[in-house]
């Protein structure tokens, strides 16, 4: 059979070849009866052991995690530990098998339906994938209601093994045996769910949420996986193989080398510099981003500190996260992103009811806008942590001048309350606006003057300007960053900023994407910022870039006339770059 390649978004960087493992992870049975006075004692009972028998495996993944990985993504096995535990699970479950006298596995599914009405019918996509941690606690304790061990993943049949499955839990993903299991693909998820986030964390390739492949996929096949330029090989020819494992050990190389070099700074041929940042998600992401040679946080994202949990974070809360942030970071700045959710099903106000287009609603700064005292508790924390180290505050989708100037008018009341109950704080924080809406863009101009930074979202300013829903499946191959309409939005954000001397960032995906480097380089971006460890790559490419000729190149790709012109366009400077840095090399 020939071969076949497939074309889709990678969750996690990096290239693993082996031999397709499939596997289907079946929902765990829900059987439902009654049960009698007599019985109530016993079922409770093993509804506990059962809760304590997913404890365990938890712990025993976390701890596994902790020792051999040394990564720092244990917080959300943490989280899925405490979900476990939660007052509201084992309280409510007990409550319905002794009232209702029903058996544990429908009590647990009655109860895990009404946490999940916590997150009720969201459309936001960060909110959909943290749902799909509530459905793998509901398996895993299914699983051990019914007596049924864990779906065996190590018994992969072949020395190298891409395992090919309908869904992995984070879980799953952390105890997969990383000897045999290169990487794997999954049909369902998206690229900010925990399951892609561990997998990065471990830097092994994954794609998820990739539904075709595994309707080509068959038990045995070759596969290469290519998460660095988003391709699936399946059953590749011999020369395809031969020249991925050659990638692959140029690849460890240069990565052996750029962890070595990470201190040495991001600077072109011709001399000219460009800060490379991590985005993170969660604090214990910083020492893999300092590790990968991080000059800051160029994004953190706050969300995580809202989700999990019924309640809102304290301002207290906040400060001490964003204290440790900034703590451990110091003295390279943390730019902390304020609260980007369309929250309105989050904290289940009845008048925010789900509306037709949830992506052009009340979501992120409008929302924070409405909800000034949950906002506020944010932005004083942010100010507090400013007295122990370097911190930027930036703002998601703003579209008008006006919601700046509001936004300045609240942080002078959040200054003065903080002065008036004598807390220390550096009153010149400075103020960002996340650039990723077609009008914010066009009027950034006039947006320039109200703050101190531009970030630009690409991956929502692409969403937006093109019309393309970013979680979508069906539009995806829409879905083009370099596509000329967006880098002329790029382009005209830049200008704007320049003229007004104030930075300009990316934080969007595209950062990191090596295809939209020399582009991003030529529209004389200052900084890019992405999940840390594809900083090393970035770097790496930058040292072989000449600015003056990136420029050029930004220039042709914005008159082109479509994203395929100007990706390959973006694609033959990028080959040559490769080659003329291998001559280069060659040359004693
Ligand atoms: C973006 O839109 O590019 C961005 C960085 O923000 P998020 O992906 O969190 O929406
Ligand atoms: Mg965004």
């Amino acid at each position: 059979m020939s071969t076949r390649i497939i074309r889709h978004p990678p969750a996690a960087p990096g290239i693993a070849i082996g031999r397709a493992h499939l596997v289907t992870i079946a929902p765990a049975p829900v059987p439902t009866y009654w049960i009698t006075d007599t019985e109530v004692a016993g079922e409770i009972q093993r509804f506990r052991r059962a809760l304590q028998q997913s404890k365990r495996q938890l712990t025993s993944i976390k701890n596994k995690l902790c020792r051999f990985q040394g990564r720092e993504q244990i917080q959300i096995l943490d989280s899925h530990l405490l979900l476990i535990q939660d007052e509201l699970l084992v309280t409510r479950a007990i409550q319905q098998i002794a009232n209702q006298k029903i058996n544990a596995e429908w009590a647990v599914e009655k109860t895990l339906e009404q946490i999940r009405l916590a997150f009720l019918e969201t459309r936001e996509r960060y909110l959909q994938e943290r749902r799909s941690d509530i459905d793998y606690i509901g398996r895993r304790l299914m699983k051990n209601l019914a007596g049924e061990g864990e779906p065996d993943l190590r018994a992969a049949p072949y020395p190298a093994v891409i395992l090919v499955v309908n869904d992995l839990s984070p879980a799953e993903v952390a105890a997969l045996p990383r000897r045999r299991i290169r990487g794997f693909v999954t049909a369902t998820g998206g690229n900010t769910s925990h399951t892609a986030i561990i997998a990065r964390s471990l830097e092994l390739p994954a794609m998820v949420g990739n539904e075709r492949a595994l309707h080509h996929i068959k038990e045995g096949d070759h596969v290469i996986l290519d998460g660095n330029a988003g391709k699936l090989l399946i059953r590749p020819t011999v020369r395809q193989i031969a020249s991925y494992r050659k990638q692959q050990r140029a690849d460890e190389k240069e990565r052996r080398t750029l962890l070595k070099e990470g201190h040495l700074p991001a600077v072109t041929r011709d001399g000219r510099r460009v800060t490379l940042a991590a985005n993170i998600e969660l604090i214990d992401e910083i020492p893999t981003a300092l590790e990968y040679g991080a000059e800051e946080i160029g994004m953190y994202r706050t969300e995580y500190l809202y989700l999990n949990r019924s309640d809102l974070p304290t301002e207290e809360e906040h400060y001490r996260n964003y204290r440790e942030a900034v703590e451990r970071m110091a003295p390279r700045p943390v730019t902390i992103r304020t609260l980007d959710i369309g929250g309105d099903k989050l904290f289940a106000h009845a008048e925010y009811q789900e509306h037709t287009n949830p992506a052009l609603g009340l979501r992120a700064i409008r929302f924070c806008l409405r909800e000034r005292e949950m906002f506020r508790a944010q932005l004083r924390a942010i100010y507090r942590a400013s007295a122990r180290g370097a911190v930027r505050i930036l703002f998601p989708l703003i579209s008008t001048v006006d919601e700046l100037r509001e936004l300045r008018v609240l942080v002078r009341e959040v200054q003065a309350e903080l002065r008036k109950s004598r807390r220390p704080f550096n009153p010149d924080v400075p103020l960002g606006a996340m650039i990723e809406v077609p009008s914010a863009a066009l009027v950034a101009e006039h947006l320039a003057p109200h703050v101190q930074f531009f970030s630009i979202g690409t991956n929502d300013l692409t969403q937006y300007s093109l019309a393309i829903d970013r979680t979508n499946e069906h539009v995806a191959y829409l879905f083009h960053p370099l596509h000329p309409s967006v880098l002329r939005l790029i382009h005209q954000t830049v200008q704007s900023a320049k003229r007004h001397g104030i930075p300009v960032t990316i934080c969007g995906e595209m950062a990191a994407e090596p295809l939209a480097l020399l582009p991003l380089l030529g529209l004389e971006l200052d900084g890019l910022s992405m999940n840390p460890i594809s900083i090393p790559r970035v770097k790496r490419l930058l040292w072989k870039a000449d600015a003056a000729q990136a420029a050029a190149l930004a220039a042709q790709l914005t008159a082109a006339a479509t994203a395929t012109e100007a990706e390959a366009m973006a694609q033959r400077a990028l080959q040559a770059l490769e080659a003329d840095a291998n001559r280069a090399a060659d040359t004693p």
